[in-house]
């Protein structure tokens, strides 16, 4: 049964890493004048209520998005994520947080296509309400994994295939990696990019290695803490693996990680990674 909601955890650190990474790989997408197929196969509900219970109760977003957003020394790498923040929050007040589908949606252009799959009772209809209008979009409730199967290659041959589960299963951490393997057997030019937690760091090394192990090249890692690592529960920082990263993607975000790191961790104890773990 699955339990984890992401309206406790909208617009945290995690949050940001994961939107800005996003946008700037839409935007790459976007510079060819070719339609191309968004594939999110851990959707979520779409669209979250800062001022609601479950991010009040963790308050989450307080250290994430709420400490950037309203920032004038923004760097300009930042602008995509944030134009689409500013599109949910008009006025002066932070009150909803976009997931990634509606990050995607609010980038991606008229003859794009948008496919979600989102398996949570009560996530799933939020989210399929969302895109009732949106004639390039398709909501599923379908396990994304097995969508990774049916949706690739693309028609346009061009796409982003952005895997984000929740980590409540531990069977995520090897399959991601399945899913990845699959995908890439179909659709070899597909961007895919996948978020991690680091709750244990062994978990995340061997991940890795089993990623290694597919004889994939083209694998970047961005991450960013805000604690260092530790044994107890608790996320202490989060990256992205990005296979076949658009050529900006690496120098991008060696401009935008200092600032995120200074901004989101004003104490000092987080860390920043931007690194290949198989080059070309
Ligand atoms: N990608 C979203 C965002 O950035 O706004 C957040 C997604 S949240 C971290 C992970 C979601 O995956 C949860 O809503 C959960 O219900 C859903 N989920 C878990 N297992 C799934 C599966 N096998 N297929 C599709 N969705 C799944």
């Amino acid at each position: 049964m699955l339990s984890y909601r992401h309206s406790f955890h909208a617009g945290n650190h995690a949050d940001v890493l994961k939107h800005t990474v996003q946008s700037l790989i839409i935007e790459s997408l976007k510079e060819k004048d070719k339609p191309f197929l968004y594939l999110d196969t851990h959707a979520g509900a779409g669209r979250y209520l800062l001022s609601g219970e479950h991010a009040e109760r963790t308050g989450e977003y307080m250290e994430g998005i709420a400490r950037i957003w309203q920032r004038e020394d923004q760097p300009a790498e930042l602008a995509p994520y944030m134009s689409v923040i500013k599109y949910f929050n008009r006025n002066e007040n932070l009150r909803y947080y976009p997931g990634s589908p509606l990050i995607a949606r609010q980038l991606l252009r008229e003859d794009d296509k948008l496919h979600m799959t989102e398996l949570h009772p009560s996530d799933f209809p939020l989210l399929r309400n969302e895109f009732q209008k949106d004639s390039r979009a398709k909501v599923l409730r379908e396990d994304g994994y097995q969508q990774i199967k049916a949706q690739l290659p693309p028609l346009s041959r061009r796409g982003l295939i952005l895997m984000d589960p929740s980590y409540e299963l531990k069977t995520d951490y090897q399959d991601v990696v399945k899913g990845i393997q699959e995908g890439y057997k179909r659709f070899a030019t597909g961007t895919y990019a996948l978020w991690y937690p680091v709750v244990l760091r062994q978990q995340i090394k061997k991940m890795l290695r089993e990623l290694e192990a597919t004889g994939i090249r083209r694998i970047l890692q961005i991450e960013l803490g805000v604690r260092p690592d530790r044994d107890q529960r608790g996320m202490t920082a989060s990256g992205m693996i990005v296979i076949n990263p658009p050529w900006k993607l690496e120098q991008q975000m060696n401009t935008v990680l200092p600032w995120l790191l200074e901004t989101l961790v004003p104490s000092g104890t987080g860390h920043q990674l931007v690194k290949w773990v198989v080059p070309e």
